[in-house]
């Protein structure tokens, strides 16, 4: 089984983290996606979030980082892939997420989504949550991997 996990990833936590190690065990091959999405205004570069994640994960060998832009369906049409995960954290992940799924199966029956509800120490975890504590110096080591911190201290020191 091939998956996909797409997101912004701006930046990798230790919540996305924890989805991609325990969905590395079960499916053969995962392709993480960060989305180009130029609507959104990143706080890190299209680069810088490629790095970050690629040595985040690089001791799962069945886990291959891309960028991707348009549907999520394509990509995943492109890679091969059948399944698209998700992670699901409080409630109010809920709707949008569902919005996303019902659409994409819609348009492309023959991929499912997966959900993987996230682990409890981090179900309040987003990147917005990591860009204010790394703000405020306020222990950013214990929400993202060590170079995502080096990276927000070289940021916010400029
Ligand atoms: P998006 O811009 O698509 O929401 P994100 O990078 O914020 O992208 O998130 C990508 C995926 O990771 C989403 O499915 C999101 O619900 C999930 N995710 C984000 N933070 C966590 C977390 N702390 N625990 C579990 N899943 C998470």
């Amino acid at each position: 089984m091939k998956a996909v996990y797409p997101g912004s990833f701006d930046p990798v936590t230790y919540g996305h983290i924890d989805i991609i190690t325990r969905v590395s065990g079960i499916v053969d091959e995962l392709v993480v996606g960060i989305l180009i999405n130029n609507n959104k205004k990143p706080m890190f570069t299209m680069e810088e979030r490629l790095e970050m994640l690629r040595e985040s994960v690089k001791d799962l060998k069945n886990v291959k980082v891309q960028t991707f832009e348009g549907m999520t369906i394509d990509f995943a049409r492109q890679n091969d892939a059948k399944v698209i995960i998700r992670g699901l954290r409080v409630i109010s992940d809920y709707e949008t997420e569902m919005q996303i799924a019902q659409t994409n199966r819609n348009i492309a029956p023959e991929i499912e989504t997966l959900f993987l509800s996230t682990s409890l120490e981090y179900s309040f975890l987003s990147s917005t949550i990591a860009k204010e504590v790394a703000f405020y110096d306020a222990g950013v080591e214990k929400l993202v991997p060590p170079i995502v911190a080096k990276k927000f201290r070289e940021k916010y020191n400029n």
